[in-house]
């Protein structure tokens, strides 16, 4: 079956089924670089995402139908996806597309908050404050991360 959306890439050669078409979707490159800043510490942004405690969560690191399921699609080229609590993880309930002058939006709204994501009190000895970002992150949550980081390394 002819797919209903076959793209002008004619010259690299035809192949059937949803796999080739999800690989050129929009959706399906946000994916992937969100793994990739999250997962792979060699990535530049690394720092940012994984070293921060970012994570993505199982069911869409393990499938790309998934993510694509809860996060539907882009609603414009403009989009990118967002973490409405930006020191939460990729995950549904989470993340939202959403346009770069939305998410500037949501940053000058950001508040800080009492407790992290798994309800540890962000108390100032709980608080570890990057030096560079000035982000806050939980240090129980941090060190738990790291733990689990090196461990499943070994
Ligand atoms: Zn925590």
């Amino acid at each position: 079956m002819i797919p209903a959306t076959v793209t002008g890439r004619a010259r690299s050669g035809y192949r059937h089924g949803d796999a080739r078409r999800n690989r050129q979707a929009p959706e399906h490159h946000t994916w992937s670089m969100m793994k990739f800043r999250c997962c792979n510490p060699k990535a530049t942004s690394f720092e940012y995402y994984g070293d921060r405690g970012i994570k993505v969560c199982k069911r869409w690191l393990d499938s790309y139908e998934n993510f694509l399921a809860d996060m539907g699609r882009k609603p414009s080229p403009k989009h990118s996806i967002e973490r409405i609590d930006n020191d939460g993880h990729y995950e549904p309930g989470n993340c939202k597309w959403a346009t770069r002058a939305e998410q500037m939006g949501n940053r000058r709204a950001y508040k800080i908050r009492e407790f992290c994501t798994k309800g540890h009190r962000m108390n100032p000895e709980n608080t570890y404050i990057f030096p560079n970002t000035h982000r806050r992150r939980c240090r129980e949550c941090f060190k738990n991360w790291h733990k689990n980081w090196y461990e499943g390394a070994q």
